[in-house]
């Protein structure tokens, strides 16, 4: 379709010359891979489905996302969007809000009730998957749809790892999360709750499963050595995370410190103010610069009130206080001891220093290679036990819900592929659709446009979606900003432009095609080209 904030030229008026035969080169249409799409984790079609969704057909739309991401109203909640951090358009103003269109479709398929296609013929194979978070879950989607039958062992209660049992709610509202997982099991996907898989040969060998795919996640939490006197309430970040989803909601007091400087140490923050505390301090021993969470979330807890205090770490707790050290940066960056100390209010001391993972169910499996606490894998996901395949947060790789998303498509490959005694290849990378490809003087200005945000004091008090949805008509426009980088949205710029009528138009959404019997090689149809799918190719002599 053709795009409102982009220029088209009138078609060429020059007569139709047949060209002789000393051209040298010659244009090609070609489809080049746009930075968004090699970007994200979960490997999405984002020009592919912006692409429908700015003509309205939201439908079409979601069903080419889901192709590769059975989550999207989750993940237009909580990914990190790393395909924003890599769109051209932020070059030309800002760069196009694929996160929230992306859960603008999948809010849109729950109110409209989209289903996935059944699952794929049956291969007769039976899959075990253990752990029901995002890389399990998007492994079982990814299987049932090529044919598997697949059983997913979940040690606990609900599924959603720590989609349910870390994210907050005030990020990731939990009717949204049961309906993408509940589609996904619609699949045919076996759910066995409260089912901890304790030997994973020994239930492959019982269960007769032709293959696994383990993505159990990093649970336990890390642990700092802190005198603490016997009154002193010292709790883990992800065990009063995990409490929030029970009846019974952690004590944690009128005053909270919590130790840390990651997304989880932020998250904890906030919902202690949530839950009533006047006072929660980060105590973190690095500057803002260093901390691991995000800008956003440190903006966003900052805003609700959650005190940071920077270059910090606790050396004592006690019934009531900490006792915090000031550290002070070396010259090469490292905070070092300074020997002052200062005594903070805490009623209760949560720990967010990371998870480790629990590999105990892989004791005496032979061929694994185990090393800094995760499992490795091989570029198929699978670990060095033939047939036991491995992903998410218990492998090498950053810990993020669509890196774990991404995981799970990908082991889905390389398991069918390998039970069917073939190797899963990739479809060949195509040439990047880098920025230098681009004629952003075709495009006019579109600022971004921002999500509406819960005002403060609600924040503050309730667990109500921080963030809220774009409407149709802001989804709508956000999706028309997107330039289309590197493949052909038939502008018909190259078929105005060319001074020789050499581009054949074939109808809507069947794009061009050159007639090099008039073609002269000049390559205007290159340079006019807004969005870059056009190259000049030497003519073979
Ligand atoms: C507080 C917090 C906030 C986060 N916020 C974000 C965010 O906003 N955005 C983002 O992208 N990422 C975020 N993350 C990271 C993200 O949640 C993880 O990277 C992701 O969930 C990992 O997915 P997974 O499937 O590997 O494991 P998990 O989600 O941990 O799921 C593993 C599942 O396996 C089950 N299991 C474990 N052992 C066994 C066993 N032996 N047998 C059977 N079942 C087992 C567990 O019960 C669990 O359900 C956050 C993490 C935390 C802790
Ligand atoms: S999953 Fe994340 S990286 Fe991929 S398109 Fe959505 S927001 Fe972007
Ligand atoms: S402008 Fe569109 S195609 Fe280009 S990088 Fe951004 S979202 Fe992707
Ligand atoms: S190939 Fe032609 S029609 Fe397609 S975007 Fe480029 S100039 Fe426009």
């Amino acid at each position: 379709m053709r795009k409102p904030f982009a220029i088209t030229l009138d078609p060429g008026s020059s007569l139709a010359n047949h060209t002789g035969t000393w051209r040298t080169s010659r244009p090609v249409y070609l489809d080049r891979l746009p930075p968004c799409n090699h970007a994200c984790p979960a490997g999405e079609n984002i020009q592919g489905w912006l692409n429908h969704a700015e003509s309205g057909e939201y439908e079409a739309a979601w069903r080419l996302l889901t192709e590769d991401n059975p989550l999207p109203a989750v993940m237009g909640r909580v990914c990190y969007h790393p395909c924003e951090s890599s769109c051209n358009r932020a070059s030309l103003d800002s760069a196009v809000g694929i996160n929230s269109v992306e859960r603008f479709l999948g809010d849109e398929a729950i109110r409209r009730g989209w289903r996935f296609d059944g699952p794929g013929f049956p291969t007769g194979k039976k899959i075990l998957i253990v752990g029901a978070g995002p890389s399990g879950l998007s492994a079982a989607y990814h299987l049932a749809r090529l044919g598997h039958a697949v059983e997913i062992h979940e040690a606990g209660p609900v599924a959603g790892g720590m989609m349910r049992f870390g994210i907050p709610k005030y990020r990731l509202p939990r009717n949204v999360l049961d309906f993408e997982i509940e589609r996904i099991l619609q699949l045919g996907v076996g759910l066995d709750l409260n089912r901890k898989v304790a030997n994973i040969q020994q239930t492959m060998k019982q269960g007769g499963f032709d293959a696994a795919f383990l993505a159990v996640g990093a649970h336990i939490a890390k642990r700092a050595y802190i005198p603490a006197g016997s009154a002193a309430k010292i709790l883990d970040a992800v065990a009063v995370l995990r409490s929030m989803e029970g009846e019974d909601k952690p004590l944690l007091g009128r005053r909270v410190v919590v130790y840390g400087g990651g997304n989880t140490a932020i998250d904890v923050a906030r919902t202690a103010k949530r839950l009533g505390a006047e006072e929660a301090i980060i105590v973190y021993r690095r500057t803002r610069e260093r901390m691991p969470a995000h800008d956003f979330e440190v903006e966003e807890a900052l805003q609700e009130g959650v005190l940071i205090k920077w270059l910090s770490t606790i050396k004592q707790a006690d019934g009531a206080s900490i006792t915090v050290e000031k550290m002070a940066l070396d010259a090469k960056g490292f905070p070092q001891p300074t020997g002052e100390f200062e005594t903070l209010a805490a009623d209760s001391v949560v720990l967010a220093l990371g998870q480790d993972v629990d590999l105990s169910l892989l004791d005496g499996v032979p061929g694994l290679e185990l090393k800094d606490g995760v499992v490795q894998v091989g570029a198929n996901m699978m670990t060095g036990h033939a047939g036991i395949f491995a992903g998410g947060d218990m492998v090498p790789a950053e810990r993020t819900v669509t890196v774990a998303i991404g995981h799970g498509k990908k082991a889905a490959r390389h398991i069918d592929a390998w039970l069917k005694g073939n190797v899963f290849a990739k479809e060949r990378n195509n040439e990047a659709a880098t920025y230098d490809k681009l004629n952003t003087w075709y495009y006019s200005d579109a600022p971004k446009t921002l999500q509406p945000v819960l005002d403060l004091v609600r924040r503050q008090s309730t667990f109500d979606e921080v963030t809220k949805g774009l409407d149709e008509n802001n989804a709508l426009y956000e999706a028309r900003r997107c330039l289309s980088c590197g493949n052909c949205f038939e502008c018909d710029n190259c078929y105005g432009v060319c001074p020789d009528n050499a581009v054949i138009k074939l109808g809507p959404g069947k794009r061009f095609q050159f007639n090099l019997d008039y073609c002269k090689g000049c390559g205007i149809c290159v340079s006019e080209c807004p969005c870059g799918a056009i190259k000049m190719v030497p003519e073979e002599i």
